[in-house]
């Protein structure tokens, strides 16, 4: 079996809080978000043995405390995927998986070898805005946001939502949180300009100013965070 890769990081301290991480990143996504700083990835084309996947990970499982598996989507190889999970979880390392909520049934199908499922909610969930988010056609938006619900409904496991936010979404935030559940941790990432596609045109906002926007959000509503240049910081 292999995996379409994109990537290994080998010890990563920033993508899961307070643990140290191995990061292996699937190559391809359905979506193509207009800030997805991965898009190079979205369509690659590159073939790796699991075998040599798992030895990543065996010589990592000596320094770090878990895997995540992100991408593009990593959903999109649901078997590769649970193997490697698989091979991760009963090596007691913490699982995780980052994803664009696209595919509960695969989730569902993973479940048993996962300790985290962090999930990006891009923008409200209204078709019309998430497809022009997420550069999918509406059919597809209402299909993804009926996943993400499901997905947010999930009680046996940690989730956690991820919302990067540039100066154009700030209006959309407080209607997100209305999205959510209030006993779930909701990430405010700040989005920056780097690695962009070439049509690009958001305007990235300061690491204080996502501060503050996570302050006035944070009023009824715990277990918000940022996630800026300077790391993760809990707001409520
Ligand atoms: S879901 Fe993630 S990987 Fe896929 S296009 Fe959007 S930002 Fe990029």
């Amino acid at each position: 079996m292999t995996v379409n890769l994109a990537g290994i990081v080998p010890l990563s301290t920033v993508d899961m809080r307070d643990k140290s991480v191995i990061v292996i990143f699937f190559s391809g996504c359905p979506f193509r978000c207009v800030y997805c700083q991965n898009y190079e990835y979205l369509e690659a084309q590159n073939p790796v043995e699991l075998n040599l996947i798992k030895s990543h990970i065996d010589r990592a499982a000596e320094f770090v405390d878990g895997v995540v598996f992100t991408g593009g989507e990593p959903t999109m190889q649901k078997e590769p995927l649970k193997e490697l999970l698989k091979y991760s979880y009963e090596k007691g390392l913490i699982t995780e998986i980052q994803t664009n909520g696209c595919d509960y049934p695969t989730i569902r199908y993973l479940l048993s070898y996962l300790d985290i499922i962090s999930m990006d909610v891009k923008a409200p969930l209204n078709a019309k805005i998430y497809g022009e988010i997420c550069g999918i056609d509406e059919r597809f938006a209402e299909r993804t946001i009926e996943n993400i619900r499901r997905i947010l409904m999930i009680e046996e496991k940690k989730i956690e939502v991820k919302t990067t936010v540039y100066k154009e979404f700030v209006d959309f935030l407080e209607e997100i949180k209305g999205d959510l559940p209030k006993d779930i941790d909701w990430i405010i990432q700040r989005g920056n300009d780097e690695r962009v596609p070439p049509s690009f045109n958001l305007t990235p906002l300061s690491d204080d100013e996502v501060k503050d926007i996570a302050k006035i959000l944070s009023k009824n509503r715990k277990n918000i965070w940022i996630r800026t240049r300077a790391g993760d910081e809990k707001i409520s």
